[in-house]
């Protein structure tokens, strides 16, 4: 192998901190979901996030957080706590940090009264905190709620106040701050590129690809394991993106020959989007008998737009009785071969492909537990087929986990067999 050019990760991105305040957040009941929202889009502009910080609705603790924070980072957005009541103390803290004192916003305090106006409501008097700005601060609009967020430049640094609840948080960054974001952010960029490998453990995975993208120093290159599924991300950053593109091409291409037919996309898709464009690109159809899965199948499929185009329609055969006279599996097999049986998977997929009339016929069968295994057919064994009226292939496994784990397992094992069907006509499943 040539040695490999070297894209510049370590190129000096700016550098951001996120802290999410909310003592909701330190419970069980409420996750920080909108740092993962800002993180995607601060890394698009090219701004990475080198740490994030959840506290209390406490003030001390808020201020404790915003100093350390403007110690280490260009940039710190806040989350939440710019509400009207007692516990929402972010702007309070954020002022006494930046030693700015905290002034009435009268145009701010006429958009509130505005607001309240508009929905016919009277505005309770604590609403007037959310006028109060830090001196030298700029308010930003909240077209969803009453709470301003602030923008607040100091000493060559940043902080942005945003709202807590997502449907105002959201908004107020790409119309507000992102667009300003992009001037500072300078010219670094990440690129990107999310490899999915289905069938395979992460260990193999690795070791089939380690000796590849450890040559590319200039790539992170990160593995997550999912049930069914490992994610491969790269990415890049970097002041010449087309250099970049290239490696980052180079390098997909590699990894894509190491993982051979267990690869089922280079760009980010889940199996059922992959799934869904074959059929379609085929002009196929598909119906289901699904048991152990329940109708999971069916419902990945659903959730892609436009699957009424591909999916006729499927059945939830769950006891013997339906199997037999819903599907049209004869009782006498289900008798003889279990109805865990590669035969019954092979018969669902013939029957229900025959009664619904559509080009291929998907049937699946297991013990997804906790109960029901035996030595022969232990907890987790699945079989399923395809059937297209000429000839059928079939898959079977044994999955670990537990009872949820194994249904998404079992699906993503169907969903890869259809994938497979198109994609190696002629190969072994
Ligand atoms: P409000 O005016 O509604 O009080 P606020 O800016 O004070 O807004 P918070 O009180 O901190 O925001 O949070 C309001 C709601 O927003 C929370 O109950 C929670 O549902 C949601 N929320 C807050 N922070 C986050 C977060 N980091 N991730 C996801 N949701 C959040
Ligand atoms: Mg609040």
């Amino acid at each position: 192998m040539q040695p490999t050019p070297q894209v510049g990760y370590k190129e000096r991105a700016m550098q951001a901190e996120i802290i999410a305040v909310g003592s909701e957040l330190l419970t069980p009941y409420r996750q920080d979901t909108n740092s993962l929202f800002l993180t995607d889009r601060l890394n698009r502009l090219g701004i990475e996030v080198i740490r994030k910080t959840i506290v209390g609705d406490d003030r001390k603790q808020i201020a404790g957080a915003f100093a350390e924070a403007l110690r280490r980072a260009e940039l710190v957005i806040s989350i939440g706590g710019l509400g009207p009541t007692e516990d929402d103390q972010t702007r309070e803290a954020a002022a006494e940090v930046l030693g700015r004192r905290l002034r009435r916003d009268e145009a701010v305090l006429r958009e509130i009264q505005e607001r309240f106006r508009r929905y016919g409501r009277k505005m309770a008097p604590v609403n007037e905190r959310q006028a109060m700005v830090p001196e030298g601060a700029e308010p930003l609009p909240n077209p969803n709620g009453t709470a301003p967020g602030l923008w607040i430049e100091t000493d060559g640094r940043l902080v942005v106040l945003l709202p807590g609840p997502p449907r105002e948080l959201m908004p107020m960054f790409l119309e507000h701050v992102e667009p300003r974001l992009r001037e500072r952010a300078g010219d670094v960029l990440l690129l990107t590129r999310e490899l999915r490998v289905a069938g395979m453990a992460e260990s193999d995975v690795e070791q089939r690809i380690a000796p590849i993208y450890t040559r590319y120093e200039g790539v992170q290159t990160t593995l997550l394991a999912s049930p069914g599924e490992i994610q491969i991300h790269l990415r890049a950053w970097t002041r010449d993106p087309e250099h970049a593109n290239k490696t980052l091409d180079e390098l997909t291409d590699r990894l894509a020959v190491a993982l051979g037919t267990h690869l089922f996309t280079t760009r980010g898709e889940s199996l059922e989007e992959v799934v869904a464009r074959l059929l379609n690109t085929h002009g196929a159809t598909l119906a289901l008998a699904e048991s152990i899965t329940g109708g999971l199948i069916a419902q990945r499929l659903t959730s892609i737009p436009g699957s009424s185009s591909y999916l006729v329609g499927g059945i939830v055969c769950y006891s013997n009785e339906v199997k037999t006279a819903w599907v049209g599996v004869p009782a006498e097999l289900i008798r003889q071969k279990g109805a865990v049986s590669a035969e019954v998977a092979l018969a669902l997929a013939q029957q229900i492909r025959e009664r619904s009339g559509a080009t291929l016929g998907l049937g699946i069968t297991g013990i997804a537990g906790p109960g029901g295994g035996t030595a022969e057919k232990p907890v987790g064994t699945v079989f399923v087929a395809l059937a297209d009226g000429r000839r059928t292939i079939e898959r079977n496994a044994h999955f670990p986990g537990d009872r949820e784990r194994i249904r998404w397992q079992a699906a993503q094992l169907a969903l890869d067999l259809i994938r497979h069907y198109f994609q190696f006509p002629t190969g072994q499943p």
